[in-house]
């Protein structure tokens, strides 16, 4: 293998990534029987692999990150034009792609002010927890350092934000982690019979509640912020329910806790507004975004917040330190901010927030009428394009559906050309929910496809 081989040979790319490629998150042992799968090329709602074979892609690139979908041709000659004009300066100097994204996304979100740019969701996430930090030395003589973050929640896999990890099958065997972050309990209405105490009503204040008396038990000053997803992707598909996030934001005003909202994934569209938290009237000090903001076509995250935390790192003569000394090299990268640019306008011009609410309303239809034909599945929800089936082996006691056969369903819809996704796995009681996520411009024809292909596998595997 001279590394000289044609694009077009797609055997022998196949050949190199079995030598040479380490894959994301997956087990490799099956790539000693079967091809590993290279995605070849991608238009619109769908992808083509190394076979030619067609698949609908109800996971926006398996990931949550396609927003507006496979081939678009004004993206990239946006972000041609940009490389060719200027393709990198780092960010300590400005960029125009940098300056025009940065009005574009401060307009959508009224009470932040401020972008810092980054290039993945876990580093814009390790930005906000440095910051919070740096305030706790700045304002509270070292204290306030303690983060506080939630089960079931993911922020990244870096160090720190695996520090912050709510998910143990991500973060066992990956320790020591850095001190001083603080797991609450989850706020998932499905499964709040795993909870001591948990009530028969109102559970979604009485959830927020556990973060109050946890900061109490940490000492509230002690405690710096409070890191949550305005709906918990991989954890599984969890809208808080009514009255937790007003309590939330009670909470965190009356302890002076920042409010540290991770909108990588919900972030740029995908729960029907521009913004997942803008669903449920949150007023965040952090608001961190990634995969939707540029759907994958260059790496862009962005860390935002509000006027009065960046006042906070204003010069000052007297002290060297108060200044905010991070720097990410590729957040310098113009691509990013000029693929989002675009992107940003794709959705407005194309009326892609309505699209992703009505198509969305569709979907949940959908799997809801599946819900009274398959009794394995025990719950459907999420928010937009953002939707989740938790599949049970017993619909009276929530037990979850071994993990093996979650993943059938997913292995015969990839059979019949629907790619789709499931929950994290190794945690049997977590491994268990169908995930969908198509790009915000699927039509009704492909929510039927998608929701026909689940009904079909759902009868293979389960008879
Ligand atoms: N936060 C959430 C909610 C995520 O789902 C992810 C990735 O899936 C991240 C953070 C980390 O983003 P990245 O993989 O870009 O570092």
């Amino acid at each position: 293998m001279d590394g000289t081989f044609n694009e077009n040979d797609l055997s022998r790319v196949v050949e190199a990534d079995r030598a040479h490629i380490w894959h994301h998150l997956i087990q490799h042992k099956p790539f000693e029987t079967n091809d590993p799968r290279i995605i070849v090329e991608g238009k619109g709602m769908r992808v083509w692999d190394q076979k030619g074979k067609e698949h609908l892609d109800a996971v926006s690139g398996g990931v949550w990150t396609v927003n507006v979908g496979y081939g678009r041709e004004s993206i990239c000659k946006a972000v041609y034009d940009q490389l060719m004009k200027l393709c990198y300066f780092a960010n300590t100097a400005g960029s125009i792609p940098g300056s025009i994204f940065a009005e574009m996304l401060i307009d959508k979100m009224p009470g932040m002010s401020r972008v810092y740019y980054t290039n993945s969701g876990s580093e814009a996430n390790e930005k906000a927890f440095k910051l919070v930090r740096q305030i706790a030395h700045k304002r509270y003589g070292g204290k306030k350092t303690k983060i506080l973050y939630r089960d079931r929640d993911y922020h990244g896999s870096t160090l720190a934000t695996m520090s912050a990890g709510g998910q143990d099958e991500r973060t066992a065997q990956y320790g020591p982690f850095a001190p001083d972050f603080v797991r609450v309990p989850h706020c998932m209405e499905y499964r709040k019979h795993e909870l001591d105490g948990a009530p028969e009503e109102n559970f979604g204040v009485w959830a927020a509640d556990q973060i109050e008396e946890i900061i109490l038990r940490e000492g509230p000053d002690t405690v710096g912020a409070l890191c949550l997803e305005p709906v918990t992707a991989g954890g599984g598909v969890i809208e808080a329910p009514e009255g937790y996030w007003q309590r939330v934001q009670e909470i965190c005003k009356k302890y002076d806790v920042l409010l540290h909202i991770d909108e990588v994934v919900c972030g740029v569209g995908r729960t029907g507004t521009w913004f997942g938290y803008q669903q449920y009237g949150i007023k965040p000090d952090f608001v961190t975004m990634a995969k939707g903001v540029a759907s994958g076509y260059a790496a862009i995250a962005c860390m935002v917040t509000t006027e009065e935390v960046f006042d906070m790192f204003k010069d000052d003569a007297a002290d060297p330190m108060s200044y905010f000394r991070d720097i990410s090299t590729f957040g310098g990268c113009t691509a990013g901010p000029a693929a989002a640019v675009e992107n940003m306008r794709i959705i407005q011009d194309e009326n892609l927030l309505q699209n992703c609410t009505d198509m969305g309303d569709r979907m949940l239809g959908n799997l809801q009428a599946l819900m009274e034909k398959h009794k394995v599945i025990g719950d459907v929800r999420g928010k937009g394009l953002f939707l989740g089936a938790e599949l049970v082996a017993d619909r009276a006691t929530k037990e979850p559906m071994d993990e093996k056969r979650v993943q059938a369903v997913v292995a015969d819809c990839m059979a019949q050309g629907v790619i789709i996704g499931a929950t994290n796995r190794s945690i049997p009681s977590r491994n268990n929910t169908l995930c969908f996520s198509p790009a915000l411009i699927a039509t009704a024809d492909d929510i039927d496809q998608i929701t026909d292909a689940v009904d079909g596998a759902l009868g293979r595997v389960f008879g």
